[in-house]
């Protein structure tokens, strides 16, 4: 027993050693991709789900990994992050995005993630000055979005860092909400613009009466505060249904558009359409 005690440890060691070392592998590519500007944005619409026009575009970052393809961020960001990449793509992700937005021929707002280690830095706030300077781009269209966790952190210091931004006219949106630990708490200390219900939600919407039920209070909560709520991850007919019973703001997900270029011809021509 001993033997393969040793032994099945020996596999983890391995395995351990194995992951560490793809993880160094892929900040490596990251540093380059940083480099070479190998980054792209994809654009998400959001849409109200009372008019059905469209109010704005979430930034998602891409990147096409030489050698292995499309990764997701949600595989690279906490690689990015654990290695300090993090800053320079957040920059580059804040600066291309109003740069895109200021150029559109709509007004439409343009939500941009940020990651819980750019908000730990004042530096934040007057690169967030310099952007919307340089751009053009008015502040009222700019929303970033932060999870809890990201605020967790250090929590007296996020909220110094966001209140300093959202006092240039930038709107704070609380991403993934209900996800984390202490959402009520969060919500009671900062003046969010919106609240993002977490697309974990979405799945059961329509058929479980107890996922159903947070919801409702979630939006409940959204109107005392007068805080209005998006819900993501919405990718059916019967679910955006179920939101627009209860009284949801917006909404964004694969039913309404896919991430990808925004094509400004094409919609255009949906009024015609209709
Ligand atoms: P998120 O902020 O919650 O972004 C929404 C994610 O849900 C996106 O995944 C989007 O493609 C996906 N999604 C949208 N609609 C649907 C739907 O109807 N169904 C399903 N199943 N998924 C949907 P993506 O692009 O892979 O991004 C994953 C996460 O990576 C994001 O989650 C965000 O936390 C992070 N991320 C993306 N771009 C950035 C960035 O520029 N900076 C930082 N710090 N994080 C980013
Ligand atoms: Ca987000
Ligand atoms: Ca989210
Ligand atoms: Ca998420």
């Amino acid at each position: 027993a001993k033997a393969e005690f040793d032994q099945r440890i020996c596999y983890y060691e391995r395995e351990m050693d194995e992951q560490a070392r793809q993880r160094r592998a892929m900040a490596r590519d990251l540093w380059t991709a940083v480099e070479e500007n190998a980054f792209t944005l994809a654009y998400q619409v959001q849409k109200s789900i009372s008019s059905g026009h469209i109010t704005g575009y979430e930034v998602l970052l891409r990147w096409d990994r030489p050698g292995f393809g499309p990764v997701s961020p949600a595989e690279f960001i906490p690689v990015a992050e654990e290695c300090g990449a993090i800053y320079a793509i957040g920059a580059w992700v804040l600066k291309t995005a109003c740069e895109d937005a200021a150029t559109w021929p709509e007004p439409y707002k343009i939500a941009v993630n940020v990651s819980g280690l750019q908000l730990a830095q004042f530096e934040l706030v007057d690169m967030v000055k310099m952007v919307l300077m340089q751009s053009g781009l008015a502040p009222g269209r700019l929303e970033l979005e932060v999870t809890e966790t990201a605020i967790i952190a250090d929590k007296k210091r996020a909220l110094a860092i966001l209140s300093q931004i959202r006092s240039l006219g930038v709107q704070i949106a609380i991403d993934d909400f209900g996800t984390g630990y202490s959402s009520l708490e969060t919500l009671r200390s900062f003046p969010f613009d919106k609240i993002k219900l977490d697309r974990s939600f979405m799945s059961e919407v329509e058929t479980n009466e107890q996922s159903k039920a947070i919801v409702r209070a979630i939006l409940a909560l959204g109107r005392s505060l007068r805080v209005p709520v998006l819900a993501e991850g919405v990718e059916t007919r019967a679910q955006l249904d179920v939101l627009r019973d209860e009284g949801c703001n917006e909404a964004q997900g694969f039913l309404l558009g896919r991430p990808g270029r925004i094509d400004w011809a094409d919609m255009l021509e949906l009024p015609l359409r209709a």
